[in-house]
């Protein structure tokens, strides 16, 4: 057992996460001697939780709500991701402290150019639903992906000003804040609609959002994986949008992770989305 790698995925709760499967599945492609183990952890545990995984040997653990603000503000290093986001997914630890990383922007970019290609949105604007970590992540990838101007609508305006704000200097489009009386003509104009609110999931409260507004060939993106089909992608479905789901971002963080956890870096394949789809069917 003593060359045997120690990770896992922190949270609160941790049962309903798809990390231990996905990357149980790589460990096996890979044939390397790991562990990846999901570990309930409450927030007010968090410093001597991860200090004690550090301890016993872990290379690191990915982090999931409600741990990503306070894995970027106790690490002593920060990648320039999570800086820029002010989040982090990823911890790596290193002698008596941790790195903190964030793969979902990237992640994100990643399964966008997959799915999508790489420039329907380029020198248009874009509109980002939310103002969580999850749209700070959005907001990197879509300026990445070369949008003029990234306009942020939230259910609570003054967060989606305090995010736009914060991190126009690191972004090269130009941020605006969408109030709900120009909600409409924003759609009208984007060239790219990601849902990064949590509104949709499985067990939350529906999106509301009418898109007869929406431009005929913007396309659609949520963020949510569960369910693989929200409300808002199904509408999008039935417009003729080109749409995507969640589950492409979240093997793509997770495939950075485990090469930052592993030392392997695994290639993303149908074999196993459809293992993961699976999983959230049973
Ligand atoms: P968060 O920090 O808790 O932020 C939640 C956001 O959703 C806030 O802006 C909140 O608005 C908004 N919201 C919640 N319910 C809503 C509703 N019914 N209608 C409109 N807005 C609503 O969460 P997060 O970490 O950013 O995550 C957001 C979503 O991204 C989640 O669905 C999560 O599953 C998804 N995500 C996916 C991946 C992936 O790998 N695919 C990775 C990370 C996150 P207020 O500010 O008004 O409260």
């Amino acid at each position: 057992m003593s060359g045997t790698k120690l990770a896992g995925v922190i949270g609160w709760p941790i049962g309903h996460s798809l990390s231990p499967v996905l990357h149980k599945f790589w460990l096996e492609e890979h044939e390397i001697d790991g562990e990846y183990v999901p570990i309930a952890l409450r927030p007010e545990d968090f410093s001597a939780g991860v200090d004690g995984l550090r301890r016993a040997g872990f290379t690191g653990v990915n982090v999931t709500t409600p741990h990503k603000q306070s894995a970027f503000a106790f690490a002593h290093a920060i990648d320039n991701a999570a800086l820029r986001c002010r989040a982090a997914n990823l911890l790596i630890f290193a002698g008596d402290g941790f790195e903190a990383r964030n793969t979902d922007a990237a992640g994100l970019f990643e399964s966008v150019t997959e799915e999508l290609g790489t420039d329907f949105v380029v020198g248009e604007p874009a509109l980002i639903l939310g103002a969580g970590g999850a749209a700070r992540a959005a907001i990197l990838a879509v300026d990445r992906l070369g949008a003029a101007e990234i306009c942020v609508f939230n259910r609570t305006e003054s967060r989606a000003r305090d995010l736009a704000q914060g991190i126009q200097r690191t972004v090269h489009a130009k941020m605006r804040v969408i109030s709900p009386q120009n909600l409409h003509k924003t759609m009208e104009s984007a060239a790219l609609l990601v849902n990064a609110t949590s509104g949709g999931m499985r067990g939350r409260s529906q999106l509301d959002l009418d898109l007869h507004a929406l431009r005929r060939d913007a396309a659609v993106v949520d963020l949510i994986y569960n369910p693989l089909q929200t409300m808002l992608l199904k509408n999008a479905r039935a417009r003729g949008h080109p749409c995507m789901n969640g589950m492409g971002m979240l093997i793509h963080q997770g495939a950075d992770s485990f090469d930052a956890l592993f030392g392997v870096r695994p290639t993303v394949t149908r074999a196993v989305r459809a293992k993961l789809e699976r999983v959230l069917a049973s």
